[in-house]
């Protein structure tokens, strides 16, 4: 016997029986971001290797060591998308919308690419939704694509477990002013770190506040914190962000120790945390990226944007035993011989052409009793059972499915008490 090929490790295949609820997240976020203006864009899932390495910075852990890059057939090195931001950035200056539009509010949703360590709501392949929002500066404008969040929760039935952490990494100069000020502190105990710590010092130093490390987390309780060396066009901006989420009914907790791990943001930066997912328990998260579209050789244009993780979206619905809208039952239609089989192909382009939602057909050429229980099995909420009788009568009987009732219906009166009866 040959082998089995197997999905690769830290990805995975969706049935229907998952993409109920997927279908369900993806249909209500395009809603909620649609009805505020916002419109979708779709771009590659591969794109050159560089793109991300100027986007998201170098010493990144995504760039470093989590990058599905490899060369073309003619030696180019090209990247399967990490994340979503960096590639609508492109997108954007090189359509040129920058230039002519005054600001762009867009969302996209998609697969995403990094070589982790699969665990529970960690895959290689994992599926994003997202927007960004380009040509806005303001606070108010940060609030804005936090409430487009709030409000994705809040339909989901899932605002309640889910905390919102916020932060301000301060503007290129405050920062930086910051970073020398935390390397002079760091680097002369460097031993007493951890060896990640270790190189984030020199690389990054903020990301030593992303440590899992209980000994490294110990130590910065006691280093000083960005956001209280933010100048004070950032002190202000953050000020106005907590006033205005504050006024518009969204709590969130400032973290101090948010730095997010990616280098392209700025100012604000928030995540949301859920219940029931673990270690793992980054439900989404964004900021504003005011230097990302300069970085990648486009006007200077201030950015914010978000991406929540899919796959953690819907683990956290399942431990609350959130479930979608049920779907309309379907009308089931048997038919009992092969004659039999085009009469009800027939029905069911009618019935949904005069406006029913869900019609199936049974092309299963198996006895009424199996077919009945297939009906059942798929909740059906009736059943049009024709067979040789009902077809020379052009009648068909109808099974209410709930209550067992069979009434024999010609086909003329079919959709009136299909609409009245059942
Ligand atoms: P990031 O782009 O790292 O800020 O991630 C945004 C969101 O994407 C996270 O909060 C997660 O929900 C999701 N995410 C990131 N990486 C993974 C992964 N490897 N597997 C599953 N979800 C992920």
């Amino acid at each position: 016997m040959t082998h089995t090929v197997e999905c690769l490790k830290g990805m995975r295949d969706l049935f229907e029986e998952d993409l109920i609820a997927w279908r369900w997240v993806e249909t209500v976020f395009a809603r909620v971001a649609q009805s505020r203006g916002y419109v979708e864009v779709r771009t590659p899932l591969l794109e050159h290797t560089e793109l991300f390495a100027r986007g998201l910075g170098a010493a990144t852990a995504v760039v470093g060591k989590e990058m599905y890059a490899f060369p073309d057939k003619k030696g180019l090195s090209v990247c399967l998308r990490p994340e979503g931001t960096a590639s609508v950035a492109r997108a954007v200056i090189a359509s040129g919308k920058t230039h002519t539009e005054p600001f762009l509010r867009l969302y996209y949703g998609g697969p995403m690419f990094r070589y982790e360590r699969p665990q529970k709501g960690r895959q290689r392949q994992f599926h994003q939704l997202g927007i960004e929002v380009f040509g806005l500066k303001s606070s108010a404008s940060d609030c804005s694509v936090i409430a487009l969040a709030d409000a994705l929760f809040t339909e989901l039935g899932l605002k309640q477990r889910v905390r919102l952490l916020l932060n301000s990494l301060g503007c290129a100069t405050c920062r930086s002013a910051y970073l020398a000020r935390l390397k002079e502190i760091l680097l002369p105990a460097l031993e007493t770190r951890c060896r990640d710590c270790q190189e984030r010092a020199l690389q990054n130093p903020l990301r030593i506040f992303d440590c899992k490390n209980d000994t490294c987390r110990n130590q910065n309780n006691a280093l000083p914190k960005l956001s209280s060396h933010l100048c004070e066009a950032c002190d202000t901006h953050f000020k106005d962000v907590k006033t205005t989420l504050t006024a518009l009914g969204i709590s969130f907790e400032h973290d101090e120790n948010l730095v997010r791990g990616l280098d392209y943001y700025s100012r604000t930066a928030f995540e949301w945390r859920a219940d029931g997912l673990g270690a793992q328990d980054a439900i989404g998260g964004g900021g504003r990226y005011d230097g990302l579209i300069t970085e990648l050789g486009g006007r200077p244009t201030p950015a914010i944007g978000f991406a929540i993780g899919v796959e953690r979206l819907l683990i956290a619905l399942e431990a609350a035993g959130i479930t979608p809208p049920q779907k309309e039952a379907p009308i089931a239609i048997l038919p009992l011989d092969p004659q039999s089989a085009q009469t009800a192909l027939i029905l069911e382009r009618d019935l949904l052409a005069r406006g029913l939602t869900s019609v199936t057909v049974n092309l299963s050429e198996t006895s009424l009793k199996s077919q009945l229980r297939e009906a059942s099995k798929t909740g059906a909420r009736a059943a049009i059972i024709i067979g040789e009788a009902e077809r020379s009568a052009a009648s068909a009987i109808v099974k209410n499915m709930a209550t067992g009732e069979q009434t024999t219906v010609s086909m003329t009166d079919l959709l009136a008490h299909l609409l009245k009866k059942i």
